[in-house]
């Protein structure tokens, strides 16, 4: 099962001092999606990683919390103007927390990997959420910030090129435009570094381009 705790977040943008529910222990016995969406048995934890300011909308990981954080005038401004008008009164769901997160992340000016990571969060809350459109919203935004992180010579690392790559194509897969997921399928073998521990990748990007699954294992 999924084991949360009650924490207490102080917000760099706003000083609003407010109590998050953080994950404390989790589980994968839920298997793992063919877009490595891990599942846990019980409560998913996706939607605690991430604290939203119940105030001003600033989000992010514990670790954006701090004293340390790098907070610009800009970054101040663009949370007011376009977070803390999104904020209902009710409690901020898992797909917000992450979107919300990817266009703090956006203007820090972090690497698009990163803004990728939190997008596809966003995209597996919305599978819990039951909400179709705006999961294939957020795979469609994934996979273009994944694409422009790949399309950097040093966006990724080059032993992570074969499975983003193969993430790629299977976020097109996934919001039905199997052209351009067959495309970056047929990329992967091109991607690979290490023939032996990477071979996986390989079959994975064939299955998905012939016999797509929706699961691993
Ligand atoms: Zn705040």
């Amino acid at each position: 099962m999924t084991t949360l705790r009650q924490i207490e977040l102080a917000c760099p943008i706003c000083y609003n001092r407010f109590n998050s529910q953080a994950v404390i222990s989790t589980n994968s016995f839920g298997g793992k999606r063919t877009d490595f969406h891990e599942r846990a048995a019980g409560a998913q934890p996706l939607p605690f990683f991430i604290h939203t300011c119940s105030r001003c909308g600033y989000s992010g990981s514990e670790r954006d919390f701090t004293e340390e954080t790098d907070v610009s005038p800009i970054l101040k401004e663009h949370v007011w103007d376009e977070l803390a008008p999104k904020l209902s009164s009710g409690p901020v769901g898992g797909s917000d927390k992450y979107e919300f997160a990817a266009k703090v992340a956006l203007w820090q000016g972090s690497e698009p990997r990163r803004v990728a990571d939190l997008l596809l969060r966003a995209a597996w809350c919305c599978v819990d959420e039951g909400d179709i459109e705006a999961e294939r919203y957020f795979r469609r935004q994934a996979a273009w910030m994944f694409e422009k992180a790949l399309s950097t010579y040093d966006g990724v690392d080059r032993d992570e090129r074969a499975v983003l790559t193969y993430l790629v194509g299977e976020l097109w897969r996934r919001v039905g435009d199997n052209a351009q997921a067959n495309e970056w399928f047929d990329r992967v073998s091109n991607e690979i570094t290490n023939a032996e521990t990477q071979q996986w990748i390989l079959d994975a990007a064939r299955q998905q381009r012939d016999y797509p699954r929706e699961w691993f294992g």
